[in-house]
């Protein structure tokens, strides 16, 4: 990881998902470069590990966990609300990158409990960082949201379920969203990782059929 150090000094920002993986490393980013950041996820145990990680490698880092789940409109309402107190400015960048997928397998034994929650995670937490992450930048004066979408947005491979659909549907999503916040200072994007080794993709990285897929 290079840094910028104090690039980002006084930047207040929320990181979902930022417990593990991508997001983690996007919140260490964030607080090696000098901004505040807050870290949300559902197990508090990860996110209190990430936080002494980030401490470790950024002695001065100003970095705090919220336990939240993305798909309760009430957690993120808090997580935001959270965030935004414990900078000495404005919220001005949220990530949208808690995300995953419970709804590999054959489309026509698709089960439709698991791609509901699939959906949620992904597109409705989306949302719902939007619709509150995206209220306080546009309060605060303008900022930043990035959300985490996939190349599985926009390159199809077999038995990814509901994952593809909920990433697409993402890309709209902020694009909508770009338009209608835009004029209120606030950019919106969506990144679109390929294979990052993390936990969430073990299980694609050890199959071999999946695997070929996604480096084609
Ligand atoms: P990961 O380590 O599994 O990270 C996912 C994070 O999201 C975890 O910290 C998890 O923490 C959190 N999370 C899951 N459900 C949540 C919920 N309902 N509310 C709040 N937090 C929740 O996997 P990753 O690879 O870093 O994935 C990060 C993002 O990148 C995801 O959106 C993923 O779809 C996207 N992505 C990954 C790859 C890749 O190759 N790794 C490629 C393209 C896109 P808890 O379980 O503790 O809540």
């Amino acid at each position: 990881m290079t840094s910028d150090p104090g690039s980002l000094a006084g930047a207040v920002a929320l990181v979902t998902g930022g417990g593990t993986g991508i997001g983690r490393s996007v919140a260490a980013r964030l607080a090696a470069d000098g901004a505040t950041v807050t870290i949300c996820g559902r197990t508090e145990a990860t996110l209190a590990e990430a936080v002494d990680a980030i401490r470790a490698a950024t002695p001065e880092a100003r970095v705090q966990p919220v336990v939240a789940d993305v798909t309760d409109e009430a957690a993120v309402a808090h997580a935001v609300d959270a965030a935004a107190r414990f900078g000495d400015a404005p919220l001005g960048i949220v990530v949208a990158n808690a995300g995953g997928s419970e709804s590999m397998g054959p489309i026509t034994q698709l089960d439709v409990a698991a791609w509901d929650r699939t959906l949620a995670v992904n597109l409705t937490g989306t949302m719902l960082l939007l619709k509150h992450g995206g209220a306080a930048l546009v309060a605060g004066g303008g900022g930043a949201f990035v959300a985490v979408s996939s190349l599985a947005s926009t390159v199809s491979h077999p038995w990814f379920g509901a994952y593809g659909p909920a990433k697409a549907g993402i890309n709209m999503l902020c694009r909508q969203a770009a338009d209608e916040l835009g004029p209120s200072e606030v950019r919106v994007n969506t990144v679109c990782p390929g294979l990052i080794r993390t936990d969430l993709v073990q299980p694609i990285i050890d199959d071999p059929g999946s695997s070929a897929s996604y480096r084609d």
